[in-house]
């Protein structure tokens, strides 16, 4: 049984057994002025939580910590969940995509991301945008462009497990490789952006007189009359050669870009290694094109607890590749809020908030974690007690000498139960 499932039953037992004996007399003992810690913590297990009125059912259980939330959380944190499988899928002919920003997650300023599936040679058009595009491979194959202002390209392919960075402005494209294409997830720095934004190469030639065309691109206006009328964004085409064939045609080492733009993050020897999993940290001193998204990719067993720690300089916008898991994140003024993810969702903690992560299923939990920095930065709870005067953090937290000296003193571990 998962810790969740123990968890839950317990917690549901309590509301059983206690809500006959609560029944009636019992509340009539309750001081209407307030509650006490007490009430609070046991409001759950009387008719308090109960709920005669509609409900969407399904909802309640995708989310049962944050509909019986642990009687520590407190307060009304703006959102710190969300799904992409709760939007809008842009379905064309080649593939889809679909987005969540700070319209879909409000308090995410800093990050807008957005999950999209190229079939076997299929193209994302060739374009460019205002924000900074970092990615993660989720699934297949792909190969990429990007052109630099010096006029050289970078010509990549990529796999499940690899990243990619775009820098703002610089022209580039993505298409799908065989033998199914890919799927992938794509981060921006810049919360408000939107995939429908972005500069396609079609769409402004369509909306530039053939006249003009004609003179800027030496080619006579007869043979422009089968130009695209508008953007195409999302299309198919056939399966491009190998990657050494593309390269030498465009023009090969003379042409070529000096910086990697892609990366294999999943394939690089992790950060950390913990008995309760790993986690694989890539920022711009180990991927410099990588200037202003730094990354981490974390594994966590059945069990398994991400330590209590913060990040100092960003929020943090996360996407949950598999398994299951339940982060609660405090922002100050003693609010805590608790919410469980699956596959698919899309995880927020505001900079500087307190947060740990649980593994609540019987699988690997497998999550991204981002931020917009050049640089990964974090503070363990744990660390920061194990380097202070034991009298000091004794008088605090009225904790023992020797309990205090239990407090692991490495930091980034992901913890066994
Ligand atoms: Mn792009
Ligand atoms: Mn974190």
């Amino acid at each position: 049984m998962s810790t969740n499932s123990k968890y839950r039953m317990g917690r549901r037992s309590i509301l059983g057994a206690t809500a006959a004996a609560l029944s009636a007399g019992a509340l009539g003992s309750v001081k209407a002025l307030g509650q006490t810690r007490e009430q609070v913590k046991t409001g759950e297990a009387n008719r308090s939580a109960s709920n005669p009125g509609p409900a969407n059912k399904a909802l309640e259980a995708l989310n049962p910590d944050s509909y019986l939330p642990p009687p520590t959380d407190r307060g009304d944190l703006a959102p710190i969940w969300y799904s992409f499988d709760l939007v809008h899928r842009r379905i064309q002919y080649g593939g889809w995509t679909r987005q969540v920003t700070s319209r879909e997650l409000p308090p995410s300023q800093d990050i807008a991301g957005v999950t999209m599936r190229l079939t076997a040679g299929s193209y994302r058009e060739l374009h460019w945008h205002i924000a900074n595009e970092w990615a993660y491979m989720l699934n297949g194959n792909a190969r990429v462009t990007v052109f630099e202002p010096n006029g050289k390209i970078f010509i990549g392919d990529v796999s499940e497990g690899d990243l990619w960075f775009f820098p703002a402005g610089h022209p580039h494209s993505i298409q799908g490789l065989g033998p199914d294409g890919c799927e992938f997830l794509l981060a921006f720095d810049q919360g408000t952006f939107s995939e429908y934004t972005t500069f396609l190469l079609s769409g402004w030639l369509a909306h530039t007189p053939r006249r003009v065309l004609s003179q800027n691109l030496a080619i006579p206006e007869a043979d422009l009359s089968k130009l695209p009328e508008s953007g195409l964004y999302i299309f198919p085409g056939p399966i491009p050669g190998p990657l050494e064939e593309d390269r030498k045609a465009v023009g090969g080492p003379a042409v070529a870009s000096k910086l990697d733009f892609t990366f294999r993050m999943k394939a690089m020897t992790p950060t950390a290694d913990r008995p309760g999993g790993d986690a694989r940290i890539v920022d711009s001193q180990i991927f410099p094109a990588s200037k202003t998204i730094a990354a981490g990719l974390f594994t966590m067993k059945p069990g398994a607890l991400r330590e209590l720690h913060w990040h100092p300089n960003a929020s943090e916008w996360q996407y949950y590749i598999g398994g299951s898991a339940r982060m609660t994140v405090f922002a100050s003024e003693g609010q805590a809020h608790t919410m469980d993810y699956k596959a698919n969702d899309v995880g927020y903690v505001p900079q500087v908030a307190g947060h740990y992560i649980e593994n609540t299923g019987n699988d690997d939990l497998v999550f991204l974690s981002l931020f917009k920095t050049d640089r990964f930065s974090e503070v363990s709870l744990n660390q920061w007690l194990s380097r202070l005067p034991v009298q000091m953090t004794r008088n605090h937290l009225h904790l023992s000498p020797s309990a205090i000296a239990r407090i692991p003193q490495i930091g980034n571990n992901i913890l066994l139960p």
